[in-house]
């Protein structure tokens, strides 16, 4: 089965609409969402619409992330820097009631798919709000009770990463996927592994460009993608909604 992973759409509507184009060349059967649909960005409501009609051409798995949480008052906003805060009182206002009720609904807990596929926001041990962003914090998730299937899926740092675990030594190796380079899964560079799609709306790597995979669960491979998409467009409307410049000018650079 291909399956679509996005994560961190983060409300941006160019870069969603622009990553939906670039992958229906790969006919996915399938769509994995890590979470974080709202936050950041100038239209949360269009953003969560457009994920939840995915249903209707294939099976959608959805998880909640720290920003959709917030967006739902289920924690303090206190917890965000300034620039975070400020757009999650924005989102909350923006969304509509429908809309945070099917967020509500999705699961804060890791999903695992197929039995093989441990799909989590941040992590399998804290799905909200774990940053993987080095080998030892991805060592002790493999280590953990919370990651019992080989392959795990995670977003929430914005940054297209792979961790593979080395069999039979504790030893995580770190790849950094190329666009377009399919890698290949459970074979010599690690039996498990910890995959980050990236950022769709808010790419943190230095590439501003939007990013996704596409995984194909019976080969075992994973297609790493970037796409471009109207950057200007997206600025133009978190102006408009009078969003913090900082996080305006951040997607120029994809920083
Ligand atoms: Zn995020």
């Amino acid at each position: 089965m291909r399956v679509l992973v996005i994560s961190d759409v983060h409300a941006n509507r160019a870069a969603l609409e622009a990553v939906l184009d670039d992958a229906e060349q790969f006919r996915y059967e399938a769509v994995w969402c890590l979470g974080d649909l709202v936050g950041y960005g100038p239209e949360p409501d269009w953003c969560i619409t457009r994920v939840r009609l995915l249903r209707e051409r294939c099976p959608l798995t959805a998880l909640v992330g720290n920003h959709d949480w917030a967006v739902l008052d289920k924690m303090e906003v206190d917890e965000f820097n300034p620039e975070a805060r400020r757009t999650v009182l924005w989102t909350r206002r923006h969304v509509s009631a429908e809309n945070l009720a099917w967020l509500s609904d999705l699961p804060v807990d890791p999903v695992v798919e197929q039995g093989r596929f441990t799909l989590a926001h941040g992590s399998p041990r804290d799905s909200i709000w774990e940053y993987i962003l080095d080998p030892f914090t991805a060592l002790d998730n493999f280590q953990s009770d919370a990651l019992l299937t080989p392959f795990c899926l995670v977003g929430h740092t914005h940054v297209p990463v792979i961790y593979a675990l080395i069999e039979g030594e504790p030893v995580v190796r770190v790849r950094t996927p190329v666009h377009d380079a399919a890698v290949q899964l459970g074979g010599a560079g690690g039996r498990r592994a910890i995959l980050n799609p990236g950022s769709v709306g808010q790419p943190r790597d230095g590439d501003p460009r939007a990013a996704y995979a596409i995984l194909d669960t019976e080969r075992l491979t994973w297609l790493p993608r970037r796409v471009p998409y109207a950057i200007e467009i997206t600025q133009a409307h978190m102006r408009d909604a009078g969003l913090p410049e900082r996080l305006i000018t951040r997607l120029s650079f994809g920083w």
